[in-house]
């Protein structure tokens, strides 16, 4: 098999360190395999979409040395396709509409998870509906970084397409992982109960299954998550080599002091030849408000 990686970054803002670690991470894994590392941009969302989002994300990724193989792909270029394998969802049974609001949802049993309730009280043709796909087990599957993951909790019939008219993340983020051939996704471990989700949809539709490693989430002193709803600083261009060290750190890497000395290409050809995945942390590290 050959080995294809991806960075999946949402445009919703500029790259920040824990955007940063996961190309880093899934980029050196498929450089040390000899593999191949595609750029995949996840509009799938526009209101939660940044304005020049994408171009900085393709500049930064250039000032970072982290050079993907390949055309970009967005996904606001794939609604067609995306729209074909949900009809064929919808046609064989598999999934089904859905006129609950959260509010309904939580009113009938006091929990945020899916009742199922449309299953057996189909919505009438006129009401706005999201699709949900029918989920009646659970994946347990092995992490190259995690370990063996299996979730406690029961499995829901999860929306695929929203009531908002937009398809959802783990739909899209299937059909491309299968139409890119991507072997491995190396990503946050903030993604590790999306993925028996994923794995959900490969089954039904035929897909094969990647191998998955889950890298730890960086977070600040609160203990927030880096992203943009928790104001994590956008990367600093002038200081690529410094954070990219820093990402080496934090993945276990064991960065040498030389490499401050020398170039980005350096630095990411030393950390490809010495890229080892069973040393990274499972846990999430602290990291500083400044970086
Ligand atoms: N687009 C997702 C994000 O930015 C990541 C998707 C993935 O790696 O599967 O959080």
């Amino acid at each position: 098999m050959v080995y294809t990686g991806r960075f999946a970054p949402s445009p919703t803002g500029p790259l920040h360190f824990g955007s940063l670690l996961a190309a880093v991470a899934s980029y050196l894994d498929a450089r040390a395999h000899q593999g191949r590392w595609l750029l995949r941009i996840e509009d799938l969302d526009p209101p939660r979409e940044a304005e020049g989002a994408t171009d900085n994300i393709v500049r930064t990724l250039e000032q970072f040395g982290l050079h993907w193989d390949g055309e970009v792909i967005r996904q606001s270029d794939r609604h067609a396709i995306y729209n074909d394998i949900l009809l064929q969802l919808t046609s064989n049974g598999a999934a089904y509409r859905c006129s609950c609001s959260r509010q309904q949802i939580h009113k009938r049993s006091n929990s945020s998870l899916y009742d199922r309730y449309c299953r057996r009280h189909p919505p009438t043709a006129k009401t706005r509906c999201a699709i949900r796909i029918r989920c009646d087990r659970d994946y347990p599957f092995d992490d190259l970084i995690q370990g063996y993951q299996q979730f406690s909790d029961q499995p829901e019939d999860f929306v695929i397409f929203r009531r908002d008219r937009f398809f959802a993340y783990q739909l899209a983020v299937t059909i491309d992982d299968e139409a890119q051939q991507i072997s491995h996704i190396v990503r946050g471990s903030d993604l590790l109960d999306s993925t028996p989700k994923q794995i959900h949809l490969q089954q039904q539709l035929g897909y094969r299954q990647p191998v998955y490693a889950h890298i730890p989430v960086a977070t600040n002193k609160r203990g927030q998550k880096l992203s943009k709803q928790t104001l994590a600083p956008a990367l600093d261009e002038h200081k690529a080599l410094q954070l990219i060290i820093r990402a080496l750190d934090f993945l276990g890497q064991q960065p040498v002091a030389e490499l401050t000395d020398g170039t980005i290409e350096e630095c990411l050809s030393w950390a490809t030849a010495h890229w080892d995945i069973a040393a990274i942390p499972k846990q999430t590290g602290i990291i500083l408000e400044e970086s």
